[in-house]
């Protein structure tokens, strides 16, 4: 996709805090974290969302997750979560499919805030 910013990170036309990678997936530092730890994992493959994701892409799903655990690991991250914003009104704001993985609180209410603090500008976790 000509102008998808995910593609252009994943391609290296645009720099990014590389975490890893490898000939199908990518997993980069969220460049507005919401947490001590913000990455996100995309496929290589321009996929637009989970919401049009097909039979064919199952493998390439597996991998992201597969990814996330991984590197949460490779962090240390005693508790972590690992979402999809889906869609407009599900809080996405780019369109190429990315995983994002959260975490390096000390608890949980410090994140219950942050997202609170977040929805209230009117904007999306
Ligand atoms: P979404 O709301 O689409 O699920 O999440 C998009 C995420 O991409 C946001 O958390 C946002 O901070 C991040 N982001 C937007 N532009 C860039 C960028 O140029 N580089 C990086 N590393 N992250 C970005
Ligand atoms: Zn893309």
């Amino acid at each position: 996709m000509k102008d998808c910013l995910f593609c252009k990170i994943a391609k290296k036309e645009i720099p990014s805090d590389l975490i890893y990678e490898d000939k199908e997936v990518m997993a980069f530092d969220d460049i507005n974290p919401l947490a001590p730890v913000h990455i996100l994992v995309i496929p290589k493959e321009h996929i637009e969302g989970l919401q049009t994701v097909k039979d064919s892409h199952q493998e390439i799903l597996g991998k992201l997750l597969l990814t996330a655990s991984k590197i949460a690991k490779q962090k240390k991250l005693k508790g972590y979560r690992v979402f999809f914003n889906c869609g407009k009104i599900g809080g996405q704001a780019i369109f190429h499919l990315h995983l994002h993985l959260v975490g390096g609180w000390k608890d949980l209410p410090e994140f219950v805030e942050l997202v609170r603090r977040r929805l209230g500008e009117g904007g999306a976790i």
